[in-house]
């Protein structure tokens, strides 16, 4: 692995674990396929990456706020590739990791936007947010948005769903609310109802901001 690809795989990491609750310099070192990883981490303490003491390696806020981009692109990039243009999640995670490096800030917070501010990556880890997330206006006409954003008489296509507990994704499931299901919205107050499949149902509100959709014409 070149350097420069090595010492970002290794902020990636340093991010996940330490999501995991973890800081090891030995974690990391068998994470990373590389036999430079060990000399890898001393030279980002150098260069005021990281900090390392024992078997602690953490990230300093110049690490942090490194690791934070690299973070946001690659789980962005799954999002696009796995959600968006339906490929497998193999292939969107190998593809994710090369885009990651080159995607720069402003491209990063337009896919952001066309995706509809996604929350999580398909694995249900947090993107960090960026400044597109709470701007109240977008340049970027989105591809994918909340049901909720949807107008009234519109048709969407169920892109992805992000549940705030899990159990939900089986309910929600059972009533045909899967990705690729189409919905029709019909009314959004007092409550959500939509059709799908000939059926009508009424969803909450908070449901609704959780299930993200690309409008069809
Ligand atoms: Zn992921
Ligand atoms: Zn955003």
């Amino acid at each position: 692995m070149d350097n420069n690809k090595l010492r970002d795989e290794i902020l990636e990491l340093l991010w996940s674990m330490r999501e995991k609750g973890s800081k090891s310099f030995t974690e990391v070192v068998s994470g990373i396929n590389d036999s430079g990883a060990s000399d890898a981490l001393r030279k980002m303490e150098k260069s005021g990456l990281v900090t390392i003491s024992d078997d602690d390696v953490e990230l300093t806020d110049k690490g942090d706020a490194r690791s934070r981009d690299l973070i946001r692109r690659h789980r962005l990039a799954e999002r696009l590739f796995h959600d968006v243009l339906e490929v497998g999640m193999q292939e969107s995670e190998e593809t994710a990791c090369e885009i990651e490096h080159f995607l720069s800030p402003s491209v990063t917070d337009s896919v952001c936007a066309f995706l509809g501010h996604p929350p999580t990556c398909p694995h249900g880890k947090p993107i960090p947010r960026g400044e597109c997330c709470s701007k109240y206006r977008n340049e970027v006409k989105p591809l994918v948005m909340q049901l909720k954003e949807l107008d009234v008489g519109s048709k969407g296509r169920i892109i992805f769903i992000v549940p705030s507990e899990n159990s939900r994704l089986e309910r929600l499931a059972s009533m045909g609310i899967v990705p690729g299901s189409i919905i029709k919205l019909k009314q959004k107050r007092p409550s959500f109802v939509l059709e799908i499949d000939e059926t009508t149902l009424a969803i909450d509100s908070v449901i609704a901001e959780e299930i993200y959709v690309k409008e069809q014409r």
